[in-house]
């Protein structure tokens, strides 16, 4: 898993749940680089990183 927000994979897995309704697993995560948190979200043969928390660039 890499960081979004600075493309470390020095991160770690804070918890993870499911999201029956939408099919999803989502893992939340925290980079130990920036402190950068952001949720993997995996199902339906797909998956995907969303940034989350208030970190913003810009
Ligand atoms: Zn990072």
């Amino acid at each position: 898993m890499k960081c979004p927000y600075c493309g470390s994979e020095n991160v770690e897995a804070v918890k993870s749940w499911e999201m029956p309704k939408m099919g999803f697993n989502v893992t939340h995560y925290r980079c130990k680089s920036c402190s950068g948190l952001f949720n993997h979200y995996v199902g339906r043969g797909k998956e995907f990183v969303l940034r989350v928390g208030l970190r913003r660039r810009g």
